[in-house]
């Protein structure tokens, strides 16, 4: 009668569960720095006044709770695709796009598409990358495979060994490209470097999928995060983009992003968003739309627009200032490493370069929570806790 006695226990997520642990931490001392997610300078979660804003006019136009068509609400994707591609783009003819529950979501249901639709073609993802990548292109069927990015020894990226492995790997091959503030290396492509390796996307005819859960949230300006793929565009090479508006607009729990993909004409945009909405509807029939509505009531109100703009740049500086602070804060307790890595790292993260041992001891010993592959959330850092983080990396470090 039990039928379920074989069910066997599932593997913790590797970072919620750092982040559980840290939840139930008694050490007064505790610092958070695991998870992806912006605090201000108190170490508070934080709204964005403009989308508190939007929020507000939106309880007062009295926003329905009907449902979304299966592909979302076409203002906000139109909204969110401009945002991402930029004025130039012919939106209506070259891009077929959904609503999807946030950056997840489209990567899971651009998965789905190319298992599909580009059968046999083995995908590649950055060593290292979010780990949640492999697992969700495993689930949709997809041949998950690594490319170098990577060097651990300079702490910088490996371009030499990236396009080695764009070279080596079969015509048509799907690369998952981090558009900007790669997770968890904080390491990006120059211009220049994304240059030679579109170049070689395209001799290659390989496909890209660029991840853009970042946009803006980097280098606090948009139209600069998006640099990599405008470029791909430019180039005329075959683009997919999952765009998620967790961070940027801090809507993390809301679920609010776009899967697209360009294509040749209107009729191939047709076609494709038909096939993507088939993948969706038994999947879970529409996305939400609170999160959506806030999205486009902020980037169709030209004030609230500007003034979101400078609230997300306004994040984006504080982690870039504490970077520098965090380097220092490093020199003032003694350490004598190097660690110009850290500045030269971009967006949410640090990867600070120490080992699993080193990551170990800072949770065991000072209550530092973080992932065990030496990556620190700066946006976990303030005022307050920049002193002991320092120091507790330099005793691990010594
Ligand atoms: N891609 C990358 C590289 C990320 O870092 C994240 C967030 N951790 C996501 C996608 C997706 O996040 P979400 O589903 O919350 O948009």
């Amino acid at each position: 009668d039990d039928i379920w006695q074989n069910v066997p226990m599932g593997a913790p997520d590797a970072i919620l569960g750092i982040a559980q642990a840290y939840r139930q931490c008694e050490d007064p001392r505790k610092v958070n720095v695991c998870v992806g997610a912006y605090r201000d300078d108190a170490g508070k979660s934080y709204v964005l006044p403009s989308v508190r804003a939007a929020e507000k006019m939106l309880w007062e136009s009295q926003e329905p709770k009907e449902y979304l068509p299966i592909e979302g609400d076409k203002d906000f994707v139109r909204c969110a695709l401009k945002f991402a591609y930029g004025p130039n783009m012919d939106i209506d003819t070259h891009v077929a796009a959904v609503q999807t529950l946030s950056g997840t979501g489209a990567c899971a249901i651009g998965g789905r598409f190319l298992a599909q639709f580009w059968k046999n073609h083995p995908i590649y993802v950055p060593d290292p990358t979010w780990s949640n990548h492999i697992s969700i292109f495993n689930q949709c069927g997809l041949d998950c495979r690594k490319y170098r990015y990577y060097n651990r020894s300079t702490n910088a990226l490996d371009l030499e060994g990236m396009l080695k492995d764009l070279n080596r790997a079969k015509d048509g091959s799907i690369f998952l490209l981090h558009a900007c503030a790669h997770n968890p290396t904080g390491c990006d492509p120059s211009l220049e470097q994304w240059k030679e390796v579109i170049d070689v996307v395209r001799q290659k005819h390989h496909v890209c999928f660029f991840d853009s859960a970042y946009q803006g949230f980097a280098s606090g300006n948009a139209e600069v995060d998006a640099q990599a793929f405008r470029y791909a565009v430019s180039q005329h090479v075959p683009i997919l983009l999952a765009q998620s508006f967790a961070k940027n607009f801090g809507l993390y729990g809301e679920r609010v992003g776009t899967l697209s993909v360009v294509c040749g004409d209107a009729e191939q945009r047709d076609h494709i968003l038909s096939e993507l909405r088939l993948i969706i509807r038994p999947l879970y029939s529409s996305p939400p739309r609170h999160g959506s509505s806030i999205v486009k009531t902020v980037l169709m109100d030209p004030a609230l627009k500007e003034q979101y703009y400078e609230e997300c740049a306004g994040m984006a500086l504080r982690i870039q200032k504490m970077r520098v602070k965090l380097v220092q804060a490093l020199q003032k307790a003694g350490s004598q490493h190097d660690w110009s890595h850290i500045t030269g790292q971009i967006g949410m993260f640090a990867f600070t370069g120490m080992n699993e041992a080193m990551c170990q001891q800072l949770t065991d010993e000072f209550s530092i929570y973080l992932t065990m592959n030496g990556r620190i959330s700066m946006a976990g850092l303030n005022q307050k806790n920049l002193e002991y983080v320092a120091a507790s990396i330099h005793v691990v470090t010594d």
